[in-house]
């Protein structure tokens, strides 16, 4: 299986290559030149997670220099449970928020982690991970990264802007772990971000590559889930489910298209933005049109010119057919207040304001049955929000009350590239 770019079909590159590029060199993103089929796994025949992502991922990893470690990477990433919870008959919910830093990032950073430093072991060389954040990534990438052998990451958050739970997830590793508290915006991490990489002379000495949510190593794990719950779901109620997906960059969406392309039993797939509407307004006006973004409740989700958009057109590149496979509502946020207090008390079941939105756009569909909503984070890191709303203290999960637990460290920069290379 070979990968190529969405601006350029011809040039090809393998999965290993792809991961360690991040961002094609014409600027493209990459996707698989074709979706392997589904049809030859024995779902039933499957005992675990980390066994069915194997069998899932194989057929991308064929002909790759990855390929015999594909089995031991799985493991080593996908350690923590996957829930498919019931909040009615038929409509239910799926926990990605299970690993260690509670959010549905950890799939995808801790698959990438344990890629790259396999990746090192046959091809050593200096690798230092460069990301700017502002809140869940860089918590991720922080902790999927920790103790990986011969990789450095430094994460950039800007000063007073992410939540106090956030900062600690960035700050506490220590060791091959370097945290910077940047004077400015995160527009200004992320331009430092940028700067470091056209510096070609320190980017080579470095080996700088990054781990944003555009990495290809972080979304195709991101696909096994949809697969994973789809089978689930059709086994128990023999119909296919429809998949709520609460979305920002587009990234987890994508993962889902992908595992749709591959013949997964799923009925249709519906995004859920907060007041960030470029695709809404998109799928309404046929026109696209990427902007600033707006600051909402569901913070991790405030993304106006979403990454993944590229993956999609590649997929379904004009509007009408566009329009037949996607669908995306925006969900204000006093809806997302309404929502996660109706949740509770209804069922006693606490949201996060992400989850929030994929719930409200369920309640909102003229039937409600077959519906699968996608859970993104664990309400506990949310706790300013949610924990007025529903009048009572949401319970830090175990994993999430090591890491407050922890000694906290970083170095305070300005907004220049170079302060971050000093030491
Ligand atoms: C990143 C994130 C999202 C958005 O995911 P995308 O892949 O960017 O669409 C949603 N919810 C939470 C909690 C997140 O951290």
């Amino acid at each position: 299986m070979k990968f190529v770019s969405t601006r350029n079909a011809s040039e090809q590159v393998t999965a290993s290559e792809a991961i360690l590029q991040g961002l094609a060199p014409d600027g493209g993103l990459y996707v698989p030149e074709f979706f392997p089929s589904l049809g030859l796994i024995n779902i039933h025949e499957i005992s675990s997670y980390p066994e069915l992502a194997f069998e899932i991922l194989t057929p991308f990893f064929e002909d790759d220099i990855l390929k015999n470690d594909l089995a031991e990477i799985c493991i080593d990433a996908f350690n923590f449970p996957v829930p498919l919870v019931k909040l009615h008959d038929k409509q239910m919910v799926l926990e990605l928020f299970h690993g260690p830093t509670a959010a549905f990032k950890d799939f995808g950073a801790r698959f990438l982690a344990s890629a790259m430093e396999k990746l090192l072991e046959k091809q050593p060389r200096k690798l230092t991970i460069l990301v700017a954040t502002s809140g869940d990534t860089g918590g991720a990438v922080a902790s999927a990264f920790a103790g990986r052998k011969g990789i450095e990451v430094k994460v950039l958050f800007p000063k007073g802007r992410v939540s106090k739970r956030q900062q600690q997830q960035l700050t506490c590793w220590g060791g091959n772990i370097k945290a910077y508290e940047v004077d400015g915006t995160f527009d200004d991490c992320q331009k430092m971000v940028k700067d470091a990489f056209m510096d070609t002379k320190l980017s080579k000495e470095w080996g700088l590559s990054s781990a944003n949510s555009i990495n290809l190593g972080r979304l195709l794990p991101q696909s096994v889930y949809y697969v994973y719950a789809s089978y689930l779901y059709q086994g128990a109620y023999d119909t296919k489910p429809t998949f709520i997906i609460p979305s920002g960059n587009v990234g987890n969406s994508c993962g889902a298209y992908w595992a749709f392309s591959m013949g997964a039993p799923i009925e249709r797939i519906t995004l859920a933005v907060n007041a960030n509407k470029t695709i809404p307004d998109y799928l309404k006006e046929g026109e696209y049109k990427p902007r600033q973004s707006i600051a909402t409740l569901a913070n991790a989700m405030d993304v106006g010119a979403p990454s993944n958009m590229e993956r999609l057109f590649n997929l379904y590149d004009d509007i009408e057919t566009f329009r037949k496979m996607v669908s995306a509502t925006s969900v204000s946020d006093d809806a997302i207040r309404e929502t996660i207090r109706e949740v509770y008390e209804e069922t006693g079941y606490v949201i996060c304001p992400h989850t929030a939105t994929a719930e409200r756009v369920r309640r909102d569909l003229p039937l409600q049955d077959d519906t699968i909503v996608v859970s993104t984070a664990h309400p506990a890191k949310f706790e300013a929000v949610v924990e007025p709303l529903i009048g009572s203290s949401v319970p830090v999960p175990e994993g999430l009350a090591s890491l407050l637990a922890k000694k906290s460290e970083y170095t305070s920069v300005g907004c220049d590239y170079r302060e971050l290379f000093a030491d």
